[in-house]
């Protein structure tokens, strides 16, 4: 009598198992696809905020007393500059 009730238990957790298994497959396809879907297209969403964060971190640096150098890329204030190379203009630190 035990064996009876035992086998169907045994099936049922099987089924679930199995059927859990699925599920958590199916999930997770879904899950990579969507993150794949959304990496693709990400200057839809990503593109549209870089640029403009570019674009305040652009205009912002380049003050009427301030140049940024070529050579270092850093922000000095007109007094650190030495020269203006074909670049762009060098700080003293990159020119010495
Ligand atoms: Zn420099």
């Amino acid at each position: 009598m035990a064996t009876d009730y035992d086998a169907p238990r045994k099936n049922e957790e099987e089924g679930n198992e199995s059927i859990e298994a699925l599920k958590a497959a199916r999930s997770n396809q879904t899950t990579s696809v969507e993150s794949e879907d959304a990496d693709n297209p990400s200057f839809v969403l990503g593109g549209n905020d870089l640029s403009n964060v570019e674009l305040d971190v652009v205009v912002l640096p380049p003050q009427q007393d301030e140049f940024t150098c070529m050579s270092c890329f850093l922000v000095k204030h007109r007094s650190q500059l030495d020269h203006a190379d074909t670049s762009g203009p060098i700080c003293k630190d990159c020119s010495a």
